[in-house]
């Protein structure tokens, strides 16, 4: 396994397997990985087979965090990372700095970015409203340096893989995008970087996203018509009520392709949710 640290040398390579006629399978993550983000390395694997080349990027882009955000204290493990990728039988870690991917951006001299105008516009776009703009900007960027076939999602951030989509759509890359199921652990909760910060009697209440989408498609498949919007908001309402260290951001049910809310909720629809727990903020989302 090789760590490639700059953009142009990443190219280089990329461009050289091109020539060679290698299939390249991309995964792009922030590190800090967990099984999670290694069930899209073996996914990018199965693509790819054993004589393609699974390239994963780890680079907690700064353009995705605003000032408020966790950018600063976002939990880094280099050495644990490569251990693992190495391990997960990954090819070439591309790990560029801030100042390879942004050069210039401190004097005003980096002013081009990526936006997506529709899909970001609810949910984790109206919470956190420069953040898709951030992600669609570094995740062209490492598309242009790592030029891969296929590249995989997670559906954990359900609303991000929807925006890649579109941008991949609109802009022509020539990249098959897929989109993995999220891993959780055995109690529900979907693994993230973010769990680390939660404190014991804060890891117990974060069941709560999981849970909540259980009662949901419950209550869901109870009934032959479609269940009223309120009734389920109010239901996962009260459900993050019984947790004192929780506080709900939103909870949506919205078309799984278009992301527009529903009305009335049936199956196949999405409950895509945020949640506050102590500080941490957390997202999960899933099938009706
Ligand atoms: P991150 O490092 O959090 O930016 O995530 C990198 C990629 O891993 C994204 O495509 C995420 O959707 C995906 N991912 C994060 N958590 C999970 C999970 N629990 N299961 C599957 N994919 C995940």
């Amino acid at each position: 396994m090789r760590i490639i640290r700059s953009p142009k040398a990443m190219q280089r390579q990329a461009l050289q397997w091109r020539s060679r006629g290698l299939r390249v399978g991309f995964v792009p993550t922030m590190g800090y990985l967990h099984a999670g983000h290694l069930s899209l390395v073996h996914e990018a694997r199965r693509r790819v087979g054993p004589d393609g080349v699974v390239v994963v990027s780890i680079y907690v882009n700064p353009t995705q965090f605003a000032p408020t955000e966790d950018l600063a204290k976002y939990p880094r493990d280099f050495a644990r990372d490569s251990k693992l990728c190495r391990e997960a039988g990954v090819d070439v870690i591309f790990a560029p700095t801030d100042s390879d991917m942004y050069a210039g951006r401190e004097d005003g001299n980096y002013s081009t970015y990526v936006v997506e105008e529709c899909l970001t516009q609810g949910l984790e776009g109206a919470s956190r409203p420069t953040h898709f703009r951030g992600v669609t900007t570094v995740v062209a960027k490492l598309f242009n340096c790592v030029l891969p076939e296929v590249s995989v999602f997670g559906a954990k951030d359900w609303q991000q893989a929807a925006v890649i989509r579109r941008m991949v759509n609109d802009l022509q890359f020539p990249i098959r995008i897929v989109v993995a199921p999220t891993t959780r652990e055995s109690d529900g909760l979907a693994m993230s970087s973010r769990n680390r910060y939660l404190q014991p009697e804060e890891r117990a209440q974060a069941t709560v996203l999981w849970r909540s989408q259980q009662w949901v498609r419950q209550e869901v498949r109870k009934s032959s018509r479609g269940v009223s919007v309120d009734r389920l908001r109010q239901g996962v309402v009260a459900l993050v009520a019984e947790c004192p260290a929780a506080r709900l951001d939103y909870v949506a049910f919205v078309d799984p392709d278009t992301l527009r809310p529903v009305d009335s909720v049936r199956r196949g629809h999405r409950i895509v949710l945020a949640v506050f727990v102590g500080k941490t903020r957390l997202i999960d989302n899933g099938a009706i």
